[in-house]
């Protein structure tokens, strides 16, 4: 019998869409490097070697959440927990105003489902923030935020949307997708809102012009089927909307949560995963590699395994690692374009929207 990834590079090469069941069978096939070449192969056909990085500033103002997703270590139930911790607007607006000599140009803002904030503190966060620096660009809170948001305060998803867009939002973050499939999200993230309303808020912004990023958290109890189903839910809503600038695949990790049983994906799930998210999402142009979630040694061979983005020098971070990460906490431009030229690649600082920056 011929080998199936015979059969998948002829539709790669006739330019023809992947199936469901050829995403499967990448997944279950045992010649990873094999898998590889063919991702590389279609992420040097849409970007060379360039390897995309921003120069961004990653917040979370508060931990405090009403969720009680079983992958989280970030979560505290209540003000007052151990490790509970809320800023005032005035901390968050510190922490870019100590790096006014930096030339960021993104800060990227996700929170715990906090059920005692006013909405005003959202809203007044981002004017805060554009006050101190009106260039910046502000990627803040998930849909899953959005959509807690519209219940608590008893609006809808888009009165909330345009709100906060009034204060200067500028895009979404892709987090809070985890795994779209209901057998797995009732499981693990049954607080979150499902599937459709998350697509339906990632809709809407795009309708409004704004790209935004989407992610997939794997290596737990979901199965290959359902990654697969959750990239070709995202295809199909991207060959509507053209708005998901990139896909995220998020390795789970097992330390301080309930699934810490579990071990973490090895490095060639990473790999592999990344690899079949480039061949399967294949009208979402940029793979992104978040070093902090996959390990910098794994980020630069992913950039021969489909990636072309690495995030960014993100320089706070608690989600991760308080998850076990053992990444560092923050990279300086030079580190990460050094780790990309050592990789093979050619490093290239962008915008949220992936222009060129040159200073
Ligand atoms: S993943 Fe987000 S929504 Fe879920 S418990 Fe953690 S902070 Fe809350």
């Amino acid at each position: 019998m011929s080998d199936p990834l015979h059969h998948i590079e002829a539709k790669l090469e006739a330019g023809e869409r992947l199936s469901f069941d050829d995403g499967v069978t990448l997944f279950n096939h045992p010649d990873l490097h094999e898998i590889g070449r063919l991702a590389n192969r279609e992420r040097e056909k849409r970007h060379g070697a360039t390897t995309y990085y921003n120069y961004n500033l990653r917040l979370e103002a508060t931990n405090v959440c009403v969720a009680s997703c079983m992958f989280c270590s970030f979560a505290r139930l209540k003000p007052g927990d151990a490790d509970a911790y809320t800023m005032t607007l005035e901390q968050v607006f510190d922490k870019l105003r100590a790096r006014k000599d930096q030339p960021l140009t993104e800060v990227h803002v996700v929170n715990g489902l906090h059920p005692d904030l006013p909405f005003s503190y959202y809203t007044d966060l981002l004017i805060g923030l554009k006050a101190i620096r009106p260039e910046i660009h502000l990627k803040c809170f998930t849909a899953v935020e959005i959509a807690f948001f519209a219940d608590l305060y008893k609006m809808t998803d888009e009165q909330v949307m345009r709100e906060l867009m009034a204060a200067g939002l500028d895009s979404l973050p892709g987090g809070g997708a985890e795994i779209f499939a209901p057998r797995v999200r009732l499981k693990i993230a049954h607080d979150k809102c499902d599937a459709d309303r998350y697509m339906s808020i990632h809709r809407f912004a795009h309708s409004v012009g704004m790209k935004t990023n989407v992610t997939m958290l794997y290596g737990h109890i979901e199965t290959f089927e359902e990654r697969v189903d959750h990239m070709i839910r995202v295809r199909d809503v991207n060959d509507e909307t053209h708005g998901f600038q990139a896909f995220i695949p998020l390795a789970f990790h097992p330390d301080n949560n309930q699934l810490r049983k579990l071990p973490a994906p090895s490095a060639s799930d990473t790999l592999r995963t990344i690899a079949v998210s480039r061949l399967m999402v294949d009208n979402v142009p940029h793979i992104k590699a978040f070093w902090v979630a996959t390990g910098v040694d794994v980020a630069q061979i992913s950039l021969w395994y489909g990636a072309n983005d690495l995030d960014g020098t993100v320089q706070e971070e608690k989600i991760y690692h308080m998850a076990g990460s053992r990444t560092p906490l923050a990279m300086t431009p030079e580190a990460i374009e050094r780790l990309v030229t050592i990789a093979g690649r050619e490093p290239v600082e962008r915008d949220t929207f992936y222009n060129r920056i040159t200073h």
